[in-house]
C-alpha cells in the first residue's frame, strides 16, 4: 500500500461528461484540479459504453436502412455484408478518438488524473483504490460526479452473458437471430434499431401502455406505427415474469393481459432504467445525505448539505442525461470559484435517437393537462413537409404548445428524422421567451424540416398557407 500526500483544491470523483465538464472548467478557473476516475480513459457510460458508441451504431442502422428503402425509389444496393469485428472496430475508434482528445485536453489543462475507485474518508479525504495499491487525497473541495449504472432485476439469471444490460448491446458481442428488450424507452427502442438494421428480430415487452412512457403519445404514436411493421413483437402492458436459461437460449415467461404464451430468445436485453451510484462512495463518511434510491440531493448551486462538497449529474437525479450533468458540471466548477452561478435551465431537451426520432422540450401535453394550463396547440404533420417528402418520409409531426394569452412557447415536440437537431431552436426559444410570432415570423431556410416549426407555429397565429385550414 502506498502512501501520498496528493493535495486538490478542487477533488473531482468520476469522469463522465459532468466530471470532466467541471474539472475542465475549475481547472481553467485557475484551480489545482484532481479528477479521479476508475477506468483507465475519461468519458464515462456516455463516450464509452452509452450515447457515442451507440450513436456510431445507429449511423450505420440509418444507412443500412435507407439503402434498403432506396430500393423502392429505384436504386437497389443489394443485401448488406456486415464483418461484426469490422463494425466494433470502427465504433471503437469514434470513441478512442474522443478518449485521446479528452486526454489531451487534461494535459493542456495540467489537471492530475488518478485511476481507481474512490471512497470518501471524511469531508475533506478520499481515498483511491487503484487495485494495485491506494492513496489518500485531500481536499477543499469535491464535486462528485460517480453517475449511475442500468438497474437489474434481481429474479433474473444475470450472470447468464445470454442476459444483456445497455453496456453488453452496446459492445456488440454477437448478432442475435432472436432479441427480447425489457423496457420500451430510451435504450431499448435505440438498441432495437441497431440491432433490427443488423438482422436480428426484435420483440419488445413494455410495463406501460404506451413507448417511452415520458412522452406525449401522440408524439410516439408515428413511430410505434413505423416499427411494428418491422419488429416481430411489441407487447405493452406486459411484464416479464420468469426467464429460464435453457440450452437453447432464455426462455421468457410473461404476465399481464396482452402476455403471450412463453418463448425462447437468443438473447434478452433488459433496460429498464438506470439508477444512481450515490451509495457506492462512501458518502456518508462525509455526513453527504443520499435518499434511499442513492440520489444524492443538491440545492441549484449544485452544493449538497455539506458546504464544500457538490454533486451534479445521473447521482443527484433525473433526467440521466449527459447535457443536463455537463451544464451541472460548469455550475458547480463555477460556484466553487466564486462565481455567482446557478442551475436554472427552463427546459433540459429529451431525444430518442430512433427511426424516426423524437425529441421533445418543455411542458409536455400530457403535464400541461395535468396541471390544468391553458395553452394554444399547433401540430404540423410532414406529409405538408417538401423537405421530409423528397426525403421519403411522411409520418414526422411538429408539434407546439404556446400559453394561451400571451402566446409564448411553453414547450415543444418533434417526431421525424433528426428531430433531435431540430429540437434545439425550440430549446433556445423556450428560454429567450419567445413567442408564436417569434418563431413564425423568423425567415427559415427552404426546403428544410426546420421549416416545420415555423408552421407549427403559424398554425397557432392562423397564418399558415402550406396548409388549409378551416375558419372557426
Ligand atoms: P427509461 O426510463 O427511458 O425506460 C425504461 C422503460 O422500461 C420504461 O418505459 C419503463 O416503463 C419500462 N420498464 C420498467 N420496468 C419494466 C419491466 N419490469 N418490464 C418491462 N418494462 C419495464 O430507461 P432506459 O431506456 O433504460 O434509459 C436509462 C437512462 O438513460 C434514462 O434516464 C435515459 O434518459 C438515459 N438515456 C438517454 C439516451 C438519450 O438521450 N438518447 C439514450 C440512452 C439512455
Amino acid at each position: 500500500m502506498s502512501e501520498s500526500a496528493l493535495h486538490a483544491e478542487v477533488l473531482v470523483l468520476g469522469g463522465g461528461p459532468g466530471g470532466y465538464t467541471a474539472a475542465f472548467r475549475a481547472a481553467d478557473l485557475g484551480k489545482k484540479v484532481v479528477i479521479v476516475e476508475r477506468y483507465p480513459v475519461l468519458g464515462g457510460v456516455c463516450l464509452n459504453v452509452g450515447c457515442i458508441p451507440s450513436k456510431a451504431l445507429l449511423h450505420m442502422a440509418q444507412v443500412i436502412h435507407e439503402a434498403d428503402e432506396f430500393d423502392t425509389h429505384g436504386i437497389s444496393f443489394g443485401k448488406p455484408k456486415l464483418d461484426i469485428d469490422k463494425i466494433r472496430g470502427w465504433k471503437e475508434s469514434v470513441t478512442k478518438n474522443l478518449n485521446d482528445g479528452l486526454a489531451g485536453l487534461v494535459k493542456q489543462r495540467k489537471i492530475t488524473r488518478v485511476q481507481g475507485t474512490g471512497t470518501f474518508v471524511d469531508d475533506h479525504t478520499i481515498e483511491v483504490d487503484g487495485g494495485s495499491g491506494k492513496q489518500t487525497i485531500s481536499f477543499d473541495y469535491a464535486i462528485i460526479a460517480a453517475g449511475s449504472q442500468p438497474t437489474e432485476i434481481p429474479v433474473f439469471p444475470n450472470d447468464d452473458p445470454r442476459l444483456w444490460d445497455s453496456t453488453d448491446a452496446v459492445s456488440l458481442p454477437e448478432i442475435p437471430k432472436k432479441l427480447l428488450i425489457v423496457g420500451g424507452g430510451i435504450i431499448g427502442l435505440e438498441m432495437a434499431t441497431v440491432y433490427h438494421a443488423f438482422g436480428t428480430k426484435i420483440s419488445v415487452v413494455e410495463l406501460m401502455d404506451q413507448l417511452i412512457p415520458g412522452c406525449d403519445k401522440d408524439l410516439v404514436k408515428p413511430l410505434h406505427r413505423h416499427i411494428q411493421k418491422k419488429y416481430e413483437n411489441i407487447w405493452l402492458e406486459t411484464k416479464v415474469a420468469a426467464i429460464e436459461p435453457q440450452k437453447r437460449g432464455l426462455k421468457v415467461s410473461f404476465e399481464g393481459e396482452n402476455a403471450p404464451d412463453p418463448q425462447v430468445f437468443d438473447n434478452v436485453l433488459v433496460a429498464v432504467g438506470r439508477r444512481p451510484n450515490g451509495n457506492k462512495i462512501g458518502a456518508e463518511n462525509a455526513g453527504i445525505t443520499i435518499d434511499e434510491q442513492g440520489f444524492i440531493s443538491v440545492d441549484k448551486q449544485q452544493r449538497t448539505n455539506v458546504a464544500h462538497i457538490f454533486a451534479i449529474g445521473d447521482v443527484v437525479g433525473n433526467p440521466m442525461l449527459a447535457h443536463k450533468a455537463t451544464h451541472e458540471g460548469k455550475v458547480a466548477a463555477e460556484v466553487v470559484c466564486g462565481i455567482k452561478a446557478g442551475f436554472d435551465a427552463l427546459t433540459i431537451p429529451s431525444v430518442a435517437y430512433t427511426d424516426p426520432e423524437i425529441a421533445w422540450m418543455g411542458l409536455t401535453e400530457t403535464e400541461a393537462k395535468k396541471q390544468g394550463v391553458e395553452y394554444d396547440k399547433g401540430a404540423f404533420p410532414w406529409a405538408a413537409s417538401g423537405r421530409s417528402l423528397s426525403l421519403g418520409r411522411n409520418e414526422g409531426v411538429t408539434k407546439i404548445l404556446a400559453d394561451k394569452e400571451t402566446g409564448r412557447i411553453l414547450g415543444a415536440g418533434i417526431v421525424g428524422p433528426n428531430a433531435g437537431e431540430l429540437i434545439a431552436e425550440a430549446v433556445l426559444a423556450l428560454e429567450m421567451g419567445a413567442d408564436v410570432d417569434d418563431l413564425s415570423l423568423t425567415v427559415h431556410p427552404h426546403p428544410t424540416l426546420s421549416e416545420t416549426l415555423a408552421f407549427a407555429a403559424e398554425m397557432i397565429n392562423g397564418t399558415i398557407t402550406d396548409l388549409y385550414i378551416r375558419k372557426k
